[in-house]
């Protein structure tokens, strides 16, 4: 299966793309987290980044088609993926397509989670992340066993730069501008399902499964 997470920051696209890629033993391709390892870690590619991921902009369109096309080449990615926080404007989306074209094959489903703008904004002022394992925390939704440790693997949680409350706001807009038209576009291409996102993590993992395993080959 070939599936596209789309949704607001915030939405929950990561929390549910863990259990999802898990569940259908799909590798889970997160472009915001190759690009803050890659930040962290200090590449070329990582520095090309920066400034834009500080600012809560969309990295250029080149930069980030390469990286997506250097990853989807990998064995691990041929019999399927779930990719999360890619494509993020309707450019990406067109080359997505081409590039998948190309290797005979196609999407075969786009989920959107459907969240509110107050509820997307609680969940970004409370998230922490695992510096070692990647695995998304809330201090208050899903709180971690013990104070700033990750309760999975122990590592150390911080929080994200652009989780502050200028660049959240800033990212929300460049999300209205730039990735919410996406979702016409995928329902002009008949791929698009979106699932009500709120409620326990658990319940929302539910509903996407339930969406998603008619789907499984
Ligand atoms: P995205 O990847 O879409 O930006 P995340 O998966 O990082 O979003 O989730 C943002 C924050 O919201 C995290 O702190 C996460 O723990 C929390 N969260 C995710 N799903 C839910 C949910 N169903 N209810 C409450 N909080 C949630
Ligand atoms: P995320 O972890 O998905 O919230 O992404 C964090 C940041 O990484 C975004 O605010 C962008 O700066 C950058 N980023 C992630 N995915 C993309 C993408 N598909 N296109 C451009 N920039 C991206």
């Amino acid at each position: 299966m070939r599936i596209v997470l789309v949704g607001p920051p915030g939405a929950g696209k990561g929390t549910q793309a863990q259990f999802i890629a898990s569940e259908l033993t799909i590798p889970r391709i997160s472009t915001g987290d190759i690009f803050r390892y890659n930040v962290t870690h200090n590449t070329e590619l990582g520095r090309k980044a920066r400034e834009f991921m500080e600012r809560g902009d969309l990295v250029p369109d080149e930069v980030t088609i390469a990286m997506v096309r250097d990853r989807l080449a990998e064995d691990d990615a041929q019999d399927g993926f779930l990719l999360d926080g890619f494509p993020r404007n309707v450019p990406q989306a067109e080359t997505l397509k081409k590039m998948l074209a190309e290797w005979e094959t196609r999407l075969t489903i786009v989920l959107e989670l459907v969240v509110d703008e107050d509820e997307v904004v609680r969940r970004l002022s409370g998230r922490r992340t695992c510096r070692r394992c990647e695995r998304v925390w809330h201090l208050l939704y899903d709180p971690p066993p013990r104070d700033g440790i990750c309760g999975d693997c122990g590592g150390e949680l911080f929080q994200r730069d652009d989780d502050s409350e200028d660049t959240v706001r800033h990212r929300l807009e460049v999300y209205q501008d730039q990735t919410a038209p996406l979702i016409a576009f995928y329902a002009d291409e008949g791929i698009l399902v979106g699932i009500d996102a709120t409620g326990p993590v658990e319940d929302v993992t539910s509903r996407a499964l339930a969406t998603l395993r008619p789907y499984v080959r």
